[in-house]
């Protein structure tokens, strides 16, 4: 169906398996830091300190962080990554779905009319 033509149910339709296509998504940031330990002597942390990968983000106001083993760090950063492509879905989600409710408004009016008539 020509995208100007499409429903608000259409849109969902498309949407859904859009958003299907992107999981795993995360928002935040995911960083590299290195911290101190708690032992006495270190050599880990007299060369700089103990690497770590976190997860940071906000959520219902509050900020979170979420310690990521080094071997899952990819996997957290291309689901952050994703995240921000579904950012993108859901802008294009939102023109589309309101463009097709106006649509549907119109229709719905114009049968209205032609009822009447
Ligand atoms: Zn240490």
């Amino acid at each position: 169906m020509a995208r100007r033509q499409e429903t608000s149910s259409g849109v969902k339709k498309w949407f859904l398996k859009e958003a299907g296509k992107l999981w795993p998504v995360a928002d935040g940031s995911i960083s590299f830091r290195k911290s101190p330990c708690m032992r006495e002597r270190c050599s880990i942390c007299d060369s700089g300190g103990h690497g770590a990968h976190l997860l940071q983000g906000r959520l219902n106001g509050k900020r979170f962080t979420v310690y990521v083993p080094g071997e899952l760090a990819g996997k957290v950063e291309k689901a952050v990554e994703r995240g921000r492509a579904m950012q993108h879905l859901v802008m294009e989600a939102g023109e589309r779905y309101t463009k097709a409710l106006k649509r549907e408004r119109q229709q719905k009016q114009e049968r209205t009319k032609a009822r009447r008539r």
